[in-house]
């Protein structure tokens, strides 16, 4: 079984499909920063859905499970169900992360192609804050909408991911984990991190998870319970009374990079071992070239089996002066 440096198997590929987006989230793509002088890829660069299958068929070869399908924002990738359809047959989990936005449009084709699960941005609840934090006119009540399509579709559980900023949206939290209560939408608070170097962040901006559910605790009677696989990220707590679950994501506060099985590929074929990776390793030569799919698995394989990242644990001014690529670019 291939493990890196740290003994970290190779289980978990996220896959960016596209670096474009229609939001303009303050903390992913702050609009002065991506704006329209901002160089995006040349979508003639965008791996094509075979050269992805490809990716993942040497993944699975080393003992890949999951793929999760990200961005930028993947439902404006044109076509996107067949690339499901491809994977499909693998026999992996297969999981979307979506800002929702266009989300009541796709989920029906998306499940009908074998998509098993959705993961749905959503910072708030009320409006001018969803407005302000993403920087888009998209109204709250269609990703709302967008979240009940994908459960009428069998995109089950849906999980709501909010990213918690100080000053922001803490008002937002009480409110969301009401607002799904009952309705087995999983709802997890993601400690907002120090990604790429456009988002201007800063430690005093990070609520840490601890400070959130002492809070929570207040207004809702939670129990902490087990995780379903080590890997997992978000810590689960339940309702006493059995009317949901809900996570905590502390990626800054409780790093969890011993853990870490994830793997991100570009939308333009660089696979990337960490979050924080100031650089990929551009495998396009390869996955054009290559007849046969052994090579692409010794590539992948020698990458991995270097793999040392830590960041996570390791954050200090040091390596947070280093530079880094941006979420949008090798999806979150
Ligand atoms: N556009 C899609 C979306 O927003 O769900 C998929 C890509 S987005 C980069 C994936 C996830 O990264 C989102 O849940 C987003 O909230 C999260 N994210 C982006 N920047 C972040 C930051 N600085 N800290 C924590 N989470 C962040
Ligand atoms: Fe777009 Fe997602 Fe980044 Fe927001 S978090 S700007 S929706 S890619
Ligand atoms: Fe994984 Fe890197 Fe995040 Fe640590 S910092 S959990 S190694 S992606």
């Amino acid at each position: 079984m291939l493990t890196d440096k740290h003994g970290r198997k190779l289980q978990d590929l996220r896959i960016s499909v596209t670096d474009r987006c229609n939001f303009r989230c303050r903390y992913c793509m702050p609009r002065e920063k991506f704006g329209a002088e901002h160089a995006f890829m040349p979508r003639r660069a965008f791996l094509s859905f075979e050269e992805i299958e490809k990716v993942v068929v040497a993944c699975k070869e080393l003992g890949l499970e999951k793929v999760r399908i990200t961005g930028g924002e993947p439902l404006l990738r044109p076509n996107l169900p067949e690339l499901i359809k491809r994977l499909s047959v693998l026999d992996l989990d297969i999981a979307l992360t979506t800002n929702g936005s266009l989300l009541r449009n796709h989920a029906k084709g998306l499940a009908e192609a074998g998509l098993n699960r959705v993961t749905v941005s959503l910072d708030a609840i009320d409006q001018d804050i969803h407005s302000k934090m993403t920087d888009s006119k998209t109204s709250v009540e269609s990703i709302l909408d967008g979240i009940d399509a994908a459960i009428e579709f069998g995109l089950t559980p849906v999980k709501v991911n909010c990213v918690v900023q100080k000053g922001i949206n803490e008002t937002q939290v009480k409110k969301l984990v009401e607002h799904f209560r009952g309705t087995e939408v999983i709802v997890r608070f993601i400690e907002y991190m120090d990604v790429g170097r456009t988002n201007g962040w800063m430690l005093g901006q990070v609520i840490p998870s601890a400070d959130l559910l002492k809070h929570l605790q207040k207004d809702f009677n939670l129990i902490p319970i087990n995780p379903i696989a080590t890997s997992d990220v978000a810590k689960r707590w339940i309702h006493s009374d059995g009317t949901g679950e809900i996570g905590v994501i502390s990626s800054v506060s409780a790093p969890f990079c011993g853990d870490c099985v994830r793997a991100r590929l570009s939308a333009n074929g660089h696979l990337h071992t960490c979050l924080f990776a100031s650089g990929g390793h551009d495998l396009r030569a390869i996955i054009h070239n290559s007849e046969d799919i052994e090579t692409l698995i010794s590539a992948i394989k020698a990458i991995w089996s270097r793999r040392d990242d830590k960041y996570s644990e390791l954050r200090s001014s040091e390596n947070s002066a280093l530079p880094r690529i941006e979420m949008s670019y090798i999806g979150g």
